[in-house]
């Protein structure tokens, strides 16, 4: 965690937030310049609010707890909007195509296709890593799910509107799905 982090981490502790000009003038005293303080907020949660009527508006962090580990953190992970601590970070690598088997007039598919090096943690619920949960044998009812966590998140979009969003392991990634070339 940077000098910077940690200051808006110390200060920002009313979930109110604090004034602009305030915060600029704590920063000073601290001896940060203001341009990283506007770089911290890709990795921090930070968000403007909305003052009291007539005021200015004011910065505050988001408190949620990490989604994955559970404990109280102010931190977004890198490019994605999830709420994780700095330890429960992961690289996440993306990739996005336009699938040329697209049936024509049907408005434009884009699939994003999104491996999460620590696999993806699930969204709702108590901390955990999101399973991958693919029942494994149709044919059999009441047969067993996938347990292994969740690398892949894959998301395919018609225009601008979401039509479909999954988490599959590595194996059960189907081939339509998986990046030709498994990088950037
Ligand atoms: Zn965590
Ligand atoms: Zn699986």
């Amino acid at each position: 965690m940077t000098t910077t982090e940690q200051f808006l981490i110390d200060t920002l502790t009313e979930p109110e937030g604090m004034a602009g000009s305030q915060l600029a003038y704590a920063a000073a005293d601290a001896g940060i310049p203001w341009d990283q303080v506007q770089q911290a907020r890709s990795s921090l949660a930070l968000r403007t609010v909305p003052g009291p009527t007539g005021q200015e508006s004011r910065l505050t962090l988001d408190h949620r707890p990490c989604i994955d580990c559970g404990t109280s953190t102010p931190y977004l992970e890198p490019n994605h909007p999830l709420h994780l601590c700095p330890d429960c970070t992961s690289p996440i690598t993306t990739w996005r195509w336009e699938p040329w088997d697209t049936p024509p007039n049907r408005g434009r598919i884009t699939v994003i296709a999104a491996q999460r090096a620590a696999g993806w943690p699930a969204e709702e619920g108590p901390p955990q890593p999101r399973i991958c949960g693919v029942v494994t044998n149709k044919a059999l009812p009441g047969s067993p799910t996938c347990p292994e966590v969740a690398l892949w998140k894959v998301t395919v979009h018609r225009g601008q509107n979401l039509a479909s969003s999954n988490h599959w392991c590595n194996t059960h990634l189907p081939s339509k799905h998986r990046p030709a070339t498994e990088e950037k």
